[in-house]
C-alpha cells in the first residue's frame, strides 16, 4: 500500500506504529511537523499489544525513576480526557514482600519514591491482608504505590495515533525494507520517502533496520482469565520480581497480578532471551502460572480464557534508546524499552520531540542517548 503515501517527502518518517511511534507521532505533530507513520500491520499489534500495560514508577536507577515518573504525570493528564477509552484504573500497585529481607528492599523503596515526591505507604502484614485478602498468609507486608495504574494498550496506541492523523499526520500500511545512508526510505513495494528526518521505532524489529543497535528480543508470556470482579484490587508484584526481571540471562518467572477494569485478571509474566518464536511454550506458561498460584492460591480453580507471548526489545543497561544516531544523519532511535514502554512511552515521545524542536524538557536527555554506546558512535550508514 506504499501507493497510498500522502506526502513522500514528511519532515519525519517514523517506522512502527507501536505505542512508542504513536505517542512520536502525536508529539511531533502537536508541534506542527510533518509526519508519516510506517506501519506493516496494525497500529499497536506488537509488543504494545501483548504488554500488560501496567503503567508503573521503576526505580532501578536515577534516569528510569526521572522517565517513568515523568511519563506517568503525562498519562495521568492524558487519560483524564476519557479515562473510559484507555480502560484506565489508577489502581496503584503493590509490591509484596514475602518476608523481612523484602522487606527491608520494600523500605530502601519507600524512601527513594518519597524523597522523589511519589505519594507511596508501608503495608505491615495485616494491612496487607486487609487490601488484599487473596494472598497467601505468612507474607511479611509491602508497599503501596498510589499514582501507578494501568491502560489498555492497543487502544491507547490508536488513540494517540488518531489525534496525530487529526492533525494531518500520515498512516501508512507498509513495510519498510531498508533506511539508505542518505536518509531515503525504501519499502518492500519498492516506493521511496526522502523524508527530512528518518525515526526508526519498530520494537523488537528495529535491529533488522538499524543492525548496529545493541537490543536483543525478550520473550514474555502472559495470560487472561474469566471475570473475577474484585478478586483482586491492585497491580500485584512481588518485590522479588526485581531480581527476576532484570536477569541479563536465564529464563524467570514472576508474579504480577493485575486487575483489568472488566474483572478479568491478567497474569503475568516470563522473561526468555534467545528466541523470537512467537508460539506459547506449555512448559514456561505452566511455570508461570504455578508461581502465581503460590501468591494467591484461589488462582488455581479460575478459568484462563487466553494466553500469548510478546517480544520486548532490551538494551544492554536496561534503558531505552532515545535520540538521534551518532553516526548517521538524520537518523534517530526511540527503542530498547524492554518491559516498561507503555509506562515510558509519553516521555520519550516528549523527549524526541524537544531534542528534534531544539527545546528543553523536563528531564535532561542524555541517559538515554544512542551515543553511550560504542558500536553506535562507529557505526556507518
Ligand atoms: C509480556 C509483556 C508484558 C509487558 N508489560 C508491560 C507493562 O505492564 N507495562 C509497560 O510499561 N510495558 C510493558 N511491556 C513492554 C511494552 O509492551 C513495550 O515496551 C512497548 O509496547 C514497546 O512499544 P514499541 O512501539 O517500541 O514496540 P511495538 O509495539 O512492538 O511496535 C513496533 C511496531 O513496529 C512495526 N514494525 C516493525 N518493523 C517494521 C518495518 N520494517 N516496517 C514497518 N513497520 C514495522 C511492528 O509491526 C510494530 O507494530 C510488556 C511487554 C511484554 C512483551
Amino acid at each position: 500500500m506504499g501507493h497510498t503515501v500522502t506526502s513522500p517527502s514528511p519532515d519525519v518518517l517514523i517506522i512502527g506504529g507501536g505505542i512508542i511511534g504513536a505517542a512520536c507521532a502525536d508529539a511531533l505533530s502537536a508541534r506542527g511537523l510533518r509526519v508519516t507513520v510506517v506501519e506493516q500491520d496494525v497500529v499497536g499489534s506488537g509488543a504494545t499489544a501483548a504488554g500488560m500495560g501496567h503503567l508503573v514508577v521503576m526505580d532501578d536507577n536515577e534516569a528510569e525513576l526521572a522517565l517513568s515518573a515523568w511519563s506517568l504525570e503525562l498519562w495521568r493528564e492524558f487519560v483524564a480526557e476519557h479515562p473510559e477509552r484507555h480502560e484506565y484504573s489508577r489502581c496503584g500497585t503493590i509490591w509484596v514482600a514475602a518476608d523481612d529481607e523484602e522487606m527491608a528492599a520494600a523500605r530502601v523503596k519507600a524512601k527513594t519514591l518519597t524523597a522523589h515526591g511519589l505519594s507511596c505507604a508501608m503495608l505491615d502484614a495485616v494491612s496487607l491482608y486487609e487490601r488484599e485478602p487473596q494472598l497467601r498468609p505468612g507474607l511479611a507486608g509491602g508497599l503501596l504505590v498510589n499514582g501507578d495504574g494501568l491502560v489498555y494498550p492497543p487502544k491507547s496506541a490508536r488513540l494517540l495515533m488518531d489525534r496525530a492523523v487529526a492533525r494531518g499526520a500520515a498512516l501508512v500500511n507498509g513495510s519498510v525494507h531498508h533506511v539508505n545512508a542518505d536518509g531515503s526510505v525504501v519499502l518492500a513495494d519498492g516506493t521511496r520517502l526522502h523524508p527530512g528526518r528518518v525515526l526508526v521505532a519498530a520494537g523488537s524489529r528495529s535491529a533488522a533496520l538499524v543492525p548496529e543497535l545493541p537490543v536483543q528480543p525478550k520473550k514474555g508470556h502472559v495470560a487472561i482469565t474469566d471475570r473475577y470482579p474484585g478478586f483482586i484490587r491492585h497491580q500485584l508484584v512481588e518485590l522479588g520480581y526485581i531480581k527476576s526481571a532484570h536477569a541479563a540471562s536465564g529464563d524467570s518467572v514472576a508474579f504480577n497480578l493485575q486487575p483489568r477494569p472488566t474483572g478479568q485478571i491478567l497474569i503475568g509474566s516470563s522473561r526468555q532471551f534467545g528466541t523470537t518464536d512467537p508460539a506459547v511454550e506449555h512448559a514456561m506458561m505452566a511455570r508461570m502460572l504455578r508461581h502465581a498460584a503460590t501468591f494467591t492460591p484461589a488462582l488455581a480453580n479460575m478459568n484462563v480464557l487466553r494466553c500469548w507471548t510478546g517480544l520486548r526489545a532490551a538494551s544492554p543497561d536496561g534503558l531505552p534508546i532515545i535520540g538521534p544516531h551518532p553516526a548517521r544523519a538524520g537518523l534517530w532511535l526511540a527503542t530498547g524499552h524492554e518491559g516498561l514502554g507503555i509506562t515510558t512511552s509519553l516521555a520519550t515521545a516528549q523527549l524526541v520531540a524537544a531534542q528534534m524542536c531544539g527545546e528543553a524538557a523536563a528531564i535532561p536527555h542524555m541517559p538515554y542517548l544512542p551515543s553511550r554506546f560504542s558500536q553506535m558512535r562507529h557505526a556507518h550508514g
